[in-house]
């Protein structure tokens, strides 16, 4: 067989320096370490993970029109599934969406979210989060030439006004809020979304972990601003359904926006799984009756870690909701870098560092309670506490690692 010859006076190929200078996902890191020490045989505690386990009934694919799923379908997502998805909006937070204008499903909310940033962020323009914040707002605006404004944790949102400069085009909020568990309250979204229109900038909130609040104080953004002038909800059924393996997600926003979304979505993605559409539309209903107590119940666990983290003396951002805490572990003389990697290898337990959600909250570590028992999490608590006290060693981490294959982390944890 006749192959090229590059070894001679060829020059080094070249990558995109937009695409070298944003590091890794810090969560996504932190979990392939995880999936990789499982299969070395360690039985780590994963506290880590950035999703709840349901127990979800296997529902026949019998009744779906398999065929038509072996091919793909509707770019802006099957009209039913859309039209479900409005019910939803409608039932559960009293908003009043179209399925058929105003929302647009894709292979999870993730690639939304950068589709939306793709359709409004020129080079140059900025965008302003708050923090703590998901990480990958801050890379895929970056992605677009944008530039990253954060806004402290204390900052309350009747003080975003000014931040906003006249480069800015987006504001993303996550509410509810992860790593924090906090809810914005009503008013507030309100008089942002004012602030934010009357400033040219869309208002962005996702809204992935919306069932996730006991105490009625959720708003979706939809029923706030019912002709979604200059806003936008992302959603997706990878937390409230608990079922992040489908990558099924969607947008609310007005025709113009949704329109532009569907370009990229044509471009980028085609459609989401076509007979993964067809299953939620025939189970929507039976899949939330399944779900829905388990995603109360997960909140309810999350007060009662809030207990044993009272007890131990660890110290949190407020916040309620979520089956997120975000530790502050301030006393830490260090990178939380380190000590979450010390917390792996010698304590098989999975945190992640939390540089990555802004510089404001660098000094917590994020802790999901979704996928582990009460006892192992407070197992794991005294391992975290034991780690602070005694202190970390980066040449035995780093010989650790080494030892062990596991892939080093190639960026800084902003
Ligand atoms: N937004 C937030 C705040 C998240 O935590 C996550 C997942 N960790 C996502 C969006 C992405 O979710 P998906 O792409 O699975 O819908």
């Amino acid at each position: 067989m006749t192959v090229a010859d590059t070894t001679t006076t060829a020059p080094p190929l070249r990558f995109s320096r937009r695409v070298d200078e944003i590091p890794p996902a810090l969560s996504v890191w932190v979990n392939q370490l995880v999936y990789d020490l499982r299969r070395l045989g360690r039985d780590v505690t994963t506290l880590s993970l950035g999703e709840a386990f349901f127990e979800i009934p296997r529902f026949s694919f019998e009744a779906l029109d398999f065929e038509r799923g072996y091919h793909y379908s509707d770019s802006q997502g099957l009209p039913e599934l859309r039209d479900r998805i409005a019910e939803y909006y409608r039932d559960h937070y009293g908003a009043a969406v179209d399925g058929a204008s105003e929302v647009l499903v894709s292979a999870g909310s993730k690639p939304i979210i950068a589709m939306c940033m793709q359709a409004l962020l020129d080079p140059g323009d900025e965008v302003v989060i708050h923090e703590p914040a998901w990480l990958s707002y801050q890379e895929q605006a970056r992605l677009c030439g944008a530039s990253v404004r954060f806004v402290r944790h204390d900052v309350p949102l009747a003080s975003f006004g000014e931040h906003l400069g006249p480069r800015t085009r987006l504001v993303i909020l996550n509410n509810p809020n992860n790593p924090a568990g906090w809810v914005y309250g009503a008013d507030e979204l309100v008089g942002l979304a004012t602030t934010c229109r009357r400033n040219g900038a869309f208002l962005m909130v996702d809204e992935a972990y919306s069932d996730f609040v006991l105490d009625g104080s959720f708003r979706a953004l939809p029923s706030l601003v019912p002709d979604l002038d200059g806003v936008i909800a992302v959603n997706s059924l990878s937390k409230n359904m608990g079922m992040s393996g489908w990558r099924i997600g969607y947008a609310i926003a007005q025709p113009a926006l949704i329109d532009r979304l569907l370009k990229l979505n044509q471009h980028l993605i085609t459609c989401a799984p076509t007979v993964l559409q067809q299953y939620l539309v025939r189970y929507f209903d039976e899949i939330l009756a399944h779900t829905l107590p388990q995603v109360r119940a997960v909140v309810e666990k999350r007060e009662r870690v809030g207990a044993l983290l009272d007890r131990r003396g660890i110290d949190r951002l407020p916040g309620g909701a979520t089956f997120y805490y975000f530790l502050d572990v301030g006393d830490f003389d260090g990178d939380t870098m380190d000590l979450v990697l010390a917390l792996l290898l010698e304590h098989d337990v999975a945190l992640v560092p939390g540089g990555a959600y802004g510089a404001s909250t660098a000094d917590h570590v994020r802790l999901s309670i979704g996928t582990e028992t009460e006892e192992r999490i407070d197992a794991a608590l005294g391992a975290l506490q034991h780690v602070l006290r005694t202190g970390v060693d980066r040449d035995r981490i780093s010989t650790e690692m080494g030892r062990l294959g596991l892939r080093r982390w190639e960026g800084t944890a902003r």
